[in-house]
């Protein structure tokens, strides 16, 4: 697919054209298996000699049509699903960085992939050095060491709301020969394409707006193609030296800058870690995207009206929101963000945690759920739910105050959710 076409019309056509009389809508291919006529045919598929599919743990053909959509989206040369956002930051760094590296990831991310950089990776031998997303450039340079396989970050992070500064982080990751993962997950490709801006590998939680209903967890990876692995021969001996596992494959060889990080990535961790999306699961997703561009406008010009309002109002003491004129984000939004960020803010009350909590017990279309980014409004006191185990001074640290409301505005009418937020702040 033609990737000058408008993401409206991506969103739409790219990553399945069905041929004469076959289905218009992408088939759910619900098969485990696929059959071949001849052990020699499979053998082929086996030695990565011939496309196709033999076990849906690797790949599925919906899984793959609803990647080449999201590949088309991001402006990449291969992608994949996986079932969960953890899955596709976990592969995507794990497919260069094993036991004895180091990865640079800002701090400000997603607490399910702090987690998984800070205990659950560490405990495999690889180390992570946070480092705050507005640090100086020559603070960023500090970090590096010989062992560093890949820098990390949040287009826009949850629950944060910083915007990375992703030219910055690029030249740095550039100038240390590795590459730059940016999770897109918030902005998404119709607000950002981080490759424009010289990120390698792009991730996702289409759990969030890409499926954008609430109704399927899952993730995806996209390759730019852009690093030269073979550069670096010795920084990445998994794509530059023959893999034993695969008859002796040297992707960078075989598949090209385009395909070798993806290819990779299915052939040996996906085979061993099994955790792709389910096709129903793709299916679903894909029905989002068709129309994430027309969704991705009303989150962000929903998400606005309430900032504003919210900005505004006498109780309200503080509101985050890079849309905002004056937030600390403006400028690096309207940079990478011209057209929009994304549905999220996040704000403090006068009279902190418990007028937080008062606040939420009275919002009658606004839900409680531990979630974001769905066509349903929702919040969530992270000091009183996902973050409690935490004392004040942590929450402060985690830069999760003990006051911060985190609000997801869905779909619905703007004038209405207003109302809904003034009667609760009424309340309070
Ligand atoms: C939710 C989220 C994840 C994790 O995704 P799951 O689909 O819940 O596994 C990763 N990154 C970001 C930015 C997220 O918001």
């Amino acid at each position: 697919m033609e990737t000058k076409l408008h993401p409206e019309t991506l969103c739409i056509q790219a990553g399945y054209s069905p041929k004469n009389g076959e289905p218009r809508q992408i088939p759910i291919v619900q098969s485990t298996t696929f059959k071949y006529d001849t052990s020699e045919d499979m053998g082929k598929l086996f030695d990565l000699e011939a496309d196709g599919y033999f076990y849906s743990r690797l790949a599925n053909p919906t899984c793959d049509a609803v990647a080449a959509k999201i590949c088309a989206l991001e402006g990449g040369t291969a992608a994949m699903l996986t079932g969960s956002g953890q899955a596709a930051n976990f592969l995507a760094v794990f497919n260069i960085a094993s036991c004895g590296d180091h990865i640079i990831a800002s701090s400000a991310i997603y607490g399910g992939s702090f987690n998984l950089f800070s205990v659950t990776m560490k405990k495999m031998g690889l180390e992570t050095t946070f480092i705050d997303p507005d640090c100086t450039e020559e603070e960023l340079n500090a970090a590096f060491r010989p062992n560093t396989k890949a820098v990390f970050g949040e287009t826009i992070a949850n629950p944060a709301l910083t915007v990375l500064d992703i030219e910055k982080f690029a030249r740095a990751a550039h100038a240390h020969g590795v590459p730059l993962i940016v999770d897109n997950t918030f902005a998404t490709p119709i607000n950002c394409r981080p490759f424009q801006w010289g990120a390698d590998i792009v991730t996702h939680s289409t759990t969030k707006y890409m499926d954008g209903h609430a109704s399927a967890v899952g993730g995806a990876i996209v390759d730019s193609g852009s690093f030269d692995w073979t550069a670096y021969p010795d920084k990445f001996p998994g794509l530059c030296t023959p893999d034993d596992s695969y008859h002796g494959v040297t992707y960078t060889e075989r598949f090209g800058l385009a395909g070798a990080f993806i290819t990779k990535c299915t052939a040996q961790l996906m085979r061993d870690f099994g955790c792709i999306q389910s096709p129903q699961s793709a299916y679903l997703l894909n029905l989002g995207l068709e129309s994430l561009p027309f969704r991705m406008k009303q989150h962000c010009a929903n998400a606005q009206a309430v900032a504003e309002f919210l900005q505004s109002h006498e109780k309200v003491k503080w509101v985050k929101f890079a849309g905002l004129k004056g937030d600390k984000y403006y400028d690096l939004a309207q940079k990478y963000m011209p057209n929009g960020t994304c549905g999220v803010i996040s704000f403090g009350l006068y009279g902190g945690r418990k007028a937080a909590e008062t606040f939420m017990k009275h919002l009658k279309l606004g839900s409680i759920e531990t979630h974001v980014a769905d066509s349903h409004t929702c919040c969530l006191h992270p000091a009183s739910s996902t973050h409690r185990q935490m004392t004040d001074a942590e929450l402060d640290a985690a830069g999760v105050g003990a006051d911060l409301i985190r609000l997801s505005c869905g779909l619905e009418n703007a004038q209405d959710l207003i109302a809904d937020i003034a009667q609760a702040l009424d309340e309070v």
